[in-house]
């Protein structure tokens, strides 16, 4: 994962990336509806999710979702909150059971 990885994100831009992510398993990713893509720009009603890259949940998601992974639930976090609005994202139902205070403190 070439892009931005120092700042902890990238992202993802193909299946191949997606995959990729995935099977590696490291980080947090994000699906959703955001209009700071160029070209992606439709703000629907699309549910903006943040998951653990393990998740088989994301196994479901649409080509057509953008996708950003994060290293990290404090990066993650801080873009969303900005890109997408404090509101308008939310944490898998699924992951959000694993998450503990251990893992909010990740850096
Ligand atoms: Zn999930």
């Amino acid at each position: 994962m070439p892009i931005q990885e120092q700042a902890g994100i990238h992202v993802i831009e193909s299946l191949d990336d997606f995959a990729e992510a995935r099977v590696e398993a490291v980080g947090f990713i994000f699906h959703g509806s955001i209009p700071v893509v160029k070209g992606k720009g439709k703000v629907s009603s699309t549910t903006n999710l943040l998951h653990f890259a393990r998740c088989a949940r994301l196994e479901k998601i649409g080509d057509d979702e953008t996708k950003i992974w994060f290293r990290s639930v404090r990066v993650a976090h801080k873009h969303l909150d900005e890109a997408v609005g404090d509101k308008r994202w939310k944490w898998c139902k699924y992951c959000e059971r694993e998450i503990t205070q251990r893992v909010l403190d990740e850096a």
